[in-house]
C-alpha cells in the first residue's frame, strides 16, 4: 500500500536558486559585527530615547548614510557609519536590544548558528565598565536563543588600531568569560600599519587559556597580514584572507590545516578588497579545496544577510546548489562549537538539507553518519 502510494508521487526536484530558497535552508553567521548589523529603525528609535543627535532624523536619509551601496569605495564613510551607530550603544539596555534582535533577524533566514563579534572597548564612552557590556550582550542573545531557534556565540575583538595593551585587557575579558557566553578572541580594525605581531601578548594569553581565535588578516593588507594572524596569534580561522592567493606556500598550509577562511562578499567589494563580485577569490579558494565559509560582516552597511551572500556567490561565481551545499556545511564545521556539540547540530542539519534538496551530493556523501568527519 504505501509502495504504490510512493509510485504516485512526482520525483522531486531542486527549486531554483534563489535568494527566498536559500533563506529557507539552515545555515551559519561566524562573521558578523554587533555595531554593524542593527536595523536602522532601531537606531532612530534608541537615539530618540537617549536625545542622541544622529546627522538624520529621517529613515531614508539616515539609511543613506548607514547602508553603504557597491560605491561606496571609500573608508571615511565606512567609519563614520560605525560613528553613527556606536552613538546610540553605550548603555546596556540599547546592547541588550542590539544583541537580542540580531539573534531575530538570524532566525527568520534560518541561521541556526550565530557568532557575533565586537569590541567592548568601543562601549564605554559613558562608563560603562567592560563587565556590564559583555553581560547585556550575553543577556540579550539568552533571551534569543530562547526565543528562536538558533544557538549563539560572543566572539571579543581587540583592536589593532587602538593598541596592544588595550587587547591584553580585552583578551583578559575573552579568559574570564570563556564558557560563560564568549567562545573566541579575534583582532579587528584598520589592518595596514597596525601588524597583528604587535597584539601577540594578547594572544598569548588567550591561546594559553585554550581560547579559539580568529583574526582579521589579508583583507586590506597582504598575505604577511595572515602569516602573522597563523603563526605569531595562533589563528583558528581567518577572517577574510582575501590575499591570501597572493602567497601559495600559505594558502597550502592554511588549506592542510583546514584553518576556515571567513568570506564575507559584499563587504570586500565595498571595502575594495576585491574589485567586482566575478573577481572575489571566493571561486578560486574553493576550487582548490580550501574551507570556505559565507558570512555578512556587517548586515547593516553592507545591507546583506547571509542568505544573500550566498546568492551573490551563485549568481557572480556560479556557485551550483551542491557548491552551496558544501559552503553551508563548511561553516557549522568552522563553527566555534565543542566537538560533540557540533556533530549533533550538524546531524540535524544534514537531515533537514536531504530534506530541502535532492542534490545526489547531500544523499551520499553528507550522510549523518559521516558527520563526525569533521
Ligand atoms: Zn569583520
Amino acid at each position: 500500500m504505501s509502495q504504490q502510494a510512493a509510485s504516485h508521487e512526482a520525483p522531486r526536484t531542486n527549486p531554483e536558486i534563489t535568494e527566498e530558497f536559500l533563506q529557507k535552508l539552515p545555515k551559519t553567521e561566524l562573521h558578523c559585527h554587533l555595531d554593524g548589523s542593527l536595523r536602522v529603525e532601531t537606531i532612530l528609535s534608541m537615539a530618540e530615547e537617549r536625545k542622541v543627535k544622529l546627522p538624520a532624523e529621517d529613515a531614508d536619509k539616515l539609511r543613506k548614510l548607514v547602508v553603504l551601496g557597491e560605491d561606496c569605495r571609500n573608508l571615511v564613510d565606512y567609519l563614520k557609519a560605525f560613528d553613527i551607530t556606536l552613538s546610540v550603544m553605550q548603555d546596556e539596555e540599547s546592547l541588550f536590544r542590539t544583541a537580542y534582535e540580531l539573534v531575530e533577524d538570524n532566525a527568520a533566514e534560518n541561521v541556526r548558528y550565530l557568532e557575533v563579534r565586537y569590541s567592548p572597548i568601543l562601549h564605554t564612552r559613558n562608563g560603562l565598565r567592560l563587565t556590564q557590556i559583555v553581560d547585556a550582550v550575553i543577556d540579550g542573545l539568552a533571551l534569543g536563543e530562547k526565543k528562536f531557534n538558533v544557538k549563539t556565540g560572543i566572539i571579543i575583538c581587540g583592536m589593532r588600531n587602538i593598541n596592544p595593551e588595550t587587547s591584553y585587557t580585552l583578551a583578559e575579558l575573552a579568559v574570564a568569560y570563556k564558557n560563560r557566553g564568549v567562545v573566541a578572541f579575534d583582532l579587528a580594525g584598520a589592518e595596514e600599519d597596525y601588524p597583528a605581531k604587535k597584539h601577540k601578548e594578547a594572544f598569548f594569553l588567550t591561546r594559553n587559556n585554550n581560547i579559539n581565535t580568529t583574526l582579521h588578516a589579508g583583507e586590506s593588507y597582504g598575505p604577511e597580514s595572515i602569516h602573522q594572524a597563523v603563526h605569531y596569534c595562533g589563528a583558528n580561522r581567518i577572517g577574510h584572507g582575501t590575499r591570501l592567493k597572493e602567497d601559495g606556500d600559505l594558502m597550502n598550509f592554511i588549506n592542510d590545516h583546514r584553518i576556515p577562511l571567513e568570506i564575507c562578499l559584499t563587504s570586500n567589494i565595498q571595502t575594495r578588497a576585491a574589485n567586482e563580485f566575478s573577481e572575489h577569490p571566493l571561486r578560486f579558494y574553493y576550487d582548490y579545496g580550501l574551507r570556505t565559509t559565507i558570512n555578512t560582516d556587517n548586515r547593516l552597511m553592507s545591507d546583506t544577510t547571509v542568505s544573500r551572500e550566498l546568492y551573490r556567490a551563485h549568481k557572480h561565481l556560479g556557485f551550483s546548489l551542491d557548491e552551496i551545499l558544501d559552503l553551508i556545511v563548511f561553516g557549522f564545521k568552522s563553527a566555534f562549537l565543542p566537538y560533540r556539540q557540533k556533530v549533533k547540530l550538524l546531524k540535524t542539519v544534514l537531515n533537514e538539507l536531504n530534506e530541502l534538496t535532492t542534490q545526489p551530493k547531500t544523499q551520499k556523501l553528507y550522510t549523518t553518519a559521516n558527520a563526525e568527519a569533521l
